[in-house]
């Protein structure tokens, strides 16, 4: 049976990638090595449109938030987090991991939160010295009002607006210096079509100007360390050479192709299977801010999301994700990240359609698939 990972994260990888990691392994303190980062850091800058050092670390995303966490913040101060999912709940756990005291925006799952809130718990608290979000919040397929919270937490001279980009940063707009983001962090296995291991974090000025005072404890996240390596085209450490080789021919690809028109192309993929699955009788689970990167879709009444998304695997060789907590048996989820094109949308609203006639679900087979094409017809 043929595979299909439409998983959001890990994400299905390209040919091209694949064969640029098979090159044989290079020494990280060889001029080539160190050649390799300084474009790498360049087309990374690219990516996330900032001026700043863009760090690389060893790690899957959560190494990057956590060092997002361990170096701005010390124990007793005071942070603020949205929690919208499993990832907003993350930002929780992990500043409790660091003594860090926390407040917390509970936001009802598939909602976005509302920057009024962020603006009040702001004015109710100027200690805060932190705000955690998400940009895409991958478990409920909510994509929240970065731009606008971050206007709000500009205005404070001592707090940092932190965004987790790891599901967002390559499929929609994230303007990292034109929206005063002063720390975003991406991750290798989403939105970059990468294999997992590696996780990236841009610093602003603000951002180092909090990191001097900080008192925390570190070692092996210590970013100060790793902005002085890449500044000389290094890593603190001994770079994961292999999935460097890889993030270059990923970049290169995506500078090709050029960022309007990536985000262009992933938002109509995400169009095309929401409406396809609503062509179906399918809702789209979040109530508001549709993600692009990962449609979440309801499952029909009466019917188990698990059962559909393990059908989807068994079946016809799809592997895509089903829900968390909560939403476990009442959404399964589609990526439209990663290595696919057109004909991968299609493949899964036609698969979907399958799967669920199978089950004794009411559908005339190809609706979907019908009105997917449409939308995705090059004219
Ligand atoms: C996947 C993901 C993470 C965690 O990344 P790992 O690479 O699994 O550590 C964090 N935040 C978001 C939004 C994600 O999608």
């Amino acid at each position: 049976m043929k595979k299909y990972l439409l998983a959001p994260g890990p994400t299905a990888v390209s040919p091209e990638v694949l064969l640029s990691m098979a090159q044989p392994i290079l020494h990280h303190r060889a001029p080539e090595f160190v050649e390799l980062l300084k474009r790498v850091k360049e087309d990374l800058k690219w990516l996330f449109q900032t001026e700043n050092d863009v760090l690389i670390l060893a790690s899957t995303g959560t190494g990057g938030m956590e060092g997002s966490v361990s170096n701005f913040l010390s124990p007793g101060d005071k942070a603020l987090y949205i929690n919208g999912g499993k990832f907003g709940e993350r930002w929780g756990k992990i500043c409790k991991g660091y003594g860090v005291l926390t407040e917390e925006i509970k936001v009802e799952w598939g909602c976005v939160v509302n920057p009024a809130d962020v603006a009040a718990a702001l004015e109710k608290d100027p200690s805060i010295k932190a705000v955690f979000i998400q940009a895409s919040e991958t478990s409920t397929g909510v994509a929240h009002p970065v731009k606008e919270v971050a206007q709000i937490v500009k205005n404070y001279d001592n707090c940092l607006m932190v965004v987790d980009a790891i599901s967002a940063m390559g499929v929609f707009d994230v303007q990292t210096d034109a929206w005063d983001l002063d720390v975003v962090i991406s991750g290798a296995q989403k939105a970059l079509a990468l294999p997992p291991g590696l996780a990236f974090v841009s610093i602003s000025e603000k951002g180092w100007r909090q990191a001097e005072k900080c008192t925390n404890a570190k070692f092996y996240f210590d970013f100060k360390k790793e902005r002085d390596a890449i500044r000389k085209n290094q890593t603190a450490y001994t770079a994961a050479v292999s999935l460097i080789l890889g993030l270059e021919q990923s970049l290169k690809m995506m500078r090709e192709e050029g960022r309007e028109a990536i985000f262009a192309r992933r938002a109509t993929m995400a169009k095309a299977l929401r409406e396809g699955m609503e062509a179906i009788g399918l809702a789209s689970f979040p109530k508001e801010g549709a993600s692009v990167s990962v449609t979440a879709i309801s499952a029909p009444e009466g019917y188990d999301a698990q059962a559909i998304y393990k059908d989807l695997r068994v079946k016809y060789g799809i592997t895509a994700a089903g829900g968390q907590d909560q939403l476990k048996g009442k959404v399964f989820r589609i990526s439209n990240m990663g290595y696919l094109d057109t004909f991968d949308t299609i493949t899964a609203v036609a698969a979907i359609e399958m799967v669920l006639k199978a089950m004794g679900y009411e559908i005339k087979l190809g609706t979907g698939v019908g009105v997917a094409q449409e939308i995705l017809l090059k004219k």
